[in-house]
């Protein structure tokens, strides 16, 4: 899903939806709205006592996309967006949307779902316990509609391991007293969480990344890479791809951007920034725009940070073979044909970071199935998918001669075509 300012971000996930279908030749309209709608939208009330003693509601939503392949899956965030709750409802829908086809594009069988809470924790600098009482009244708002075989919530922006603790517990505890680790997932790993799902994001990039130089005959050892951004997904595809024997040589923060010519080591970025507060001024680096990072001659750039970010502009002065998107909807729109035309490899944003929902997914194996793997166990089984889903992503760009970031959609439309129409419509 890639959001545009002041527009509808639905509207934009279901263009994405047709796009696919008018490629694949689905003109039934009455398909498309199948395909593009939201099975459930749910809307609830969060009463809460606040510390002060008074009472707040806040509004909490779970919408649920499509469940054709399994139950939905997606992240609970805790935001305010701009436009407010009305922005938030269209958000969490193309979201969901988005999760459909990222679940689909690797082949796990779940659907997609997204929900959150109109609130910004950071922002209104809400304690422990108020989060605490906010996240339980929502679980409790939402227990009718989640549960391992239903609808599997994970974190997402400014939730974690801890509020999917204190959802487990009061969905367990609303139904039977029971321990039901498998109603979500992102949990700490005393609490039924899995190896390998902090690092799980930048290694799936990684593996993407891998085939991807196979494709374009790039070698990674020795190979050039521009890293945009500096957090979760960005530092371990970096540390991955430095294993690899790539040479990462820019990196960026909201602070600004550095290129650092002869390559840095990621644990010493990591140190630099955890010392001075940002990637600048990290020693032997030049001060550069973020114009100037993305468009840094390089073999591989990985856009990790934020949405919007590769223009037409930007798409124009370019100079990398792939691009592999940790974030979500770096690249605009109309920046894809020019990309495109520039013979450069994008694995898009649906498969690059599917590794975060990978893990996810097999959390939730685990849980159903009550045994733990090791993380090499857990990489493995991610590495499979994720491999399988670039090249059958490849090889749908190749028959249907189209960018990978369409391909990606053809095959996860594809995908859930087929498990709609085994099941039909009943009743
Ligand atoms: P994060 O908060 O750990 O890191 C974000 C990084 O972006 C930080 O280094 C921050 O300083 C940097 N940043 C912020 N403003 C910037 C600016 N103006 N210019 C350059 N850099 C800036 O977040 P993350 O988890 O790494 O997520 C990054 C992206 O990856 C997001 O689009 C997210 O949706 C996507 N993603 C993350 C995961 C995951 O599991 N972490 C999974 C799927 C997708």
């Amino acid at each position: 899903m890639r959001r545009l300012a002041g527009s509808d971000p639905f509207a934009n996930a279901t263009k994405q939806v047709n796009d696919a279908c008018d490629i694949m030749g689905i003109d039934d309209a009455g398909m498309r709205d199948y395909l593009a709608t939201p099975n459930r939208l749910v809307r609830v009330k969060i009463p809460v006592k606040m510390d002060d003693g008074g009472i707040r509601v806040f509004t909490g939503f779970r919408c649920q996309h499509n469940n054709d392949r399994g139950p939905y899956k997606g992240g609970i965030r805790y935001f305010d967006p701009e436009g407010g709750e009305a922005y938030m409802e269209r958000e969490v829908m193309a979201l969901s949307s988005w999760m459909t086809w990222k679940c689909a594009v690797v082949d796990i069988p779940m659907g997609g779902g997204k929900g959150g809470i109109y609130v910004n924790p950071k922002k209104e600098k809400l304690s422990e316990g108020e989060v605490e009482r906010i996240t339980r009244r929502f679980a409790f708002a939402i227990s009718e509609v989640i549960g391992p075989e239903k609808d599997v919530p994970a974190p997402d922006v400014y939730t974690t391991g801890r509020e999917m603790e204190q959802i487990m517990d009061v969905y367990g505890k609303m139904n039977g007293n029971r321990q039901i680790p498998g109603v979500i997932t992102g949990k700490p790993l005393v609490a039924g969480g899995s190896q390998a799902r902090n690092v799980a994001t930048g290694l799936g990039t990684v593996y993407c990344v891998r085939e991807a130089a196979r494709t374009m005959k790039v070698k990674l050892r020795g190979a050039k890479v521009v890293l945009q951004g500096f957090g979760n997904a960005s530092i371990f595809a970096g540390e991955y791809l430095e294993e690899e024997g790539a040479r990462i040589v820019g990196a960026s923060d909201s602070k600004g951007s550095v290129l650092v010519p002869r390559g840095f080591k990621v644990d010493r970025m990591i140190a630099h920034k955890q010392k001075t507060g940002s990637v600048v001024g990290y020693p032997g680096s030049r001060k550069v725009s973020a114009e100037e990072l993305l468009t840094e001659k390089c073999d591989v750039l990985i856009p990790g940070a934020l949405e919007n970010q590769i223009t037409a502009g930007v798409a124009e002065k370019l100079r990398c073979r792939i691009i592999a998107e940790a974030a979500n909807g770096p690249t605009l729109p109309e920046a894809d044909p020019i990309i495109h035309g520039k013979k450069i490899l994008v694995v898009p944003d649906i498969l690059a970071n599917s590794g975060g929902v990978c893990v996810s997914y097999l959390e939730w194996v685990q849980n159903n199935i009550g045994y733990y793997w090791t993380f090499k166990e857990v990489a493995e089984k991610m590495e499979a998918k994720i491999t399988k889903g670039f090249h059958d992503t490849l090889a749908i760009s190749k028959k249907h001669k189209v960018d990978m970031r369409r391909a990606a959609m053809v095959l996860a439309v594809g995908r859930v075509v087929d498990a709609f129409k085994h099941k039909g419509i009943w009743p």
